[in-house]
């Protein structure tokens, strides 16, 4: 672990930080819970308390429904396609002109480093709005030639159009906060929703920071709702609630499973981004320096808690050995320390409770009998690290190579032929993503057709963009988030048709 002396936060989050309590945001205003409760949310590099947050539960679930179902028929519904989108743009530039707070933020609640933060989450929420605020004017429907048996010779006009689903309520995680809350407000928005946002309990802050900034570019009051609260009072209320019409949700599989049974009651549409144990497969005809990149970054970005964490690498026989100690070597030069210095590569996990679930996880790969090769073991002092770890000698068996672990652990396991590796690499419950490198083109293309998997990766890892499509197969969810593929979430399509007839 590094220490080092660390840049001053920016003047416009020090005085945010400075609050003394961070309340709900409901119908615009910053309002108490209910309840009157409140917790605290945490700064993961030193365990010390970041700040004080309202904690939301059902009553207040209730309270936001309502100013989200009026908000439906308030200003934002009367606003012309042109105005959401000037709306959505300015978003954008009111994050991009604020981008070195918010990122110091996010680095603070959440403990990603500092260099992550700035170079990824918030050049990505920027270009989501901007993606998405170029939408509104486009979201047309269509005529159809119809023909009706029973009634030859008929004339008709038939058109679609697409309206909003209503009042969205996304229930997000903790791993990239303002992210993942952008990628579910921009296109909500610019499809004519209204919002109720659960940011995850330990990083509540930057959603509700968000909030505040979408009143400014000019959302009107109740279209976009903060609730900070837990999973199992304000998250359960919101899947559960009958006057919320569609959820979106980001989590691990078995909470997923929880909010899409929750949903039924009055049919809510759902969407699933959950988890993953995805297969990075490198051959030995591969660029190897660019695949042993790749691996880096597949596992330790965001330190590892990532759905689409490369955490099961497979190495070509010839490839093997080498490669394997490259990565254990690699991850040894891991500077790892406070996240808001920008010379640091990793930061602390998220929290106490994931570091032990996380440690869990190495212990049960140490008494497997996998190969500890670098790693293993929490940081010593304050804040909850844990080092970068590496297993070589896998089996498919061990819970290590099964179990999504979130965090900075990686299982590598050689083989032997294309048919083993895809079959071995599909043997899991999830299917979110997977990669493939190789410099051989037919090779690569039959691995993509044979992957099962939301997204491959060819000869690269990690790339996301507010226009491609993102989203699992198997039990890592469905639906599509960004891209044009999201509106669909957030719009329901209606069927008009007018009699021509004399
Ligand atoms: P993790 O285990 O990584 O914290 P979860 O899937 O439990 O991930 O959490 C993702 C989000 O789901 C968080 O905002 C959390 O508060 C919320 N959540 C947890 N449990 C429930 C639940 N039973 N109903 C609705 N939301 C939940």
């Amino acid at each position: 672990m590094t220490t080092a002396s660390l840049p001053a936060l920016h003047p416009m989050l020090q005085e945010f930080l400075g609050r003394r309590v961070h309340k709900l945001l409901i119908d615009g205003r910053a309002v108490e819970a209910s309840s009157g409760r409140t917790f605290a949310t945490l700064n993961p590099a030193t365990g010390q308390t970041l700040g004080i947050v309202a904690e939301a539960d059902a009553a207040d679930v209730d309270r936001a429904v309502a100013c989200a179902r009026a908000a439906l028929s308030g200003p934002w519904s009367k606003m012309s396609p042109a105005e959401r989108e000037k709306i959505l743009h300015k978003a954008a530039d009111l994050i991009e002109a604020r981008a070195e707070a918010f990122a110091q933020l996010e680095s603070l609640d959440n403990g990603k480093v500092i260099r992550e933060a700035k170079s990824g989450d918030l050049p990505l929420s920027v270009a989501l709005f901007r993606y998405y605020g170029g939408w509104p004017t486009k979201l047309h429907g269509e005529t159809t030639p119809v023909s009706v048996p029973y009634y030859p010779g008929a004339k008709f006009l038939h058109y679609t159009v697409r309206e909003p689903v209503g009042v969205v309520g996304a229930i997000i995680p903790w791993n990239f906060p303002l992210l993942m809350a952008v990628e579910r407000l921009a296109p909500a928005l610019a499809c004519g929703n209204t919002v109720i946002l659960k940011p995850a309990e330990q990083t509540p802050l930057s959603a509700l920071w968000l909030g505040e900034l979408l009143l400014e570019a000019g959302v009107p009051p109740g279209v976009v709702n903060v609730l900070p609260g837990f999973g199992k009072t304000a998250g359960a209320a919101i899947a559960a609630h009958m006057g919320v019409d569609k959820v979106t949700f980001t989590g691990s599989t078995a909470t997923g499973r929880e909010v899409l049974k929750a949903s039924a009651g009055n049919m809510k549409r759902v969407t699933m981004e959950l988890g993953g144990k995805s297969p990075n497969i490198v051959f030995a005809d591969a660029d190897m320096e660019a695949a042993a990149r790749g691996m880096f970054m597949g596992i330790f970005y965001n330190q590892g808690q990532t759905c689409s964490a490369g955490s099961r690498v497979f190495i070509e026989r010839p490839a093997h050995e080498k490669l394997l100690s490259a990565l254990a070597e690699r991850a040894k030069t891991i500077r790892m320390g406070n996240p808001l210095d920008p010379k640091m590569h990793m930061g602390p996990l998220v929290s106490d409770q994931q570091r032990r679930r996380v440690l869990s996880y190495i212990d049960s790969g140490k008494a497997e009998g996998a190969q500890l090769l670098t790693g293993g073991a929490a940081a010593p002092g304050e804040g909850f690290f844990v080092q970068p770890t590496v297993f070589g000698g896998v089996k498919d068996g061990m819970k290590i190579a099964r179990e999504e672990i979130f965090g900075p652990v990686v299982s590598v396991f050689a083989f032997d032929s294309v048919d083993e590796v895809l079959e071995r690499a599909n043997a899991t419950d999830y299917g979110l993503v997977a990669a493939v490198w190789t410099k051989d083109v037919k090779k690569a293309h039959l691995a993509a057709a044979k992957l099962k998997a939301g997204t491959v990766w060819i000869n690269c890892y990690q790339f996301v963009d507010a226009a491609a499509p993102w989203g699992g197969v198997k039990q890592s969810g469905y639906g599509r988030e960004k891209g044009p593929w999201a509106l669909e979430n957030y719009t329901s399509l209606k069927s008009v048709w007018v009699d021509l007839n004399a």
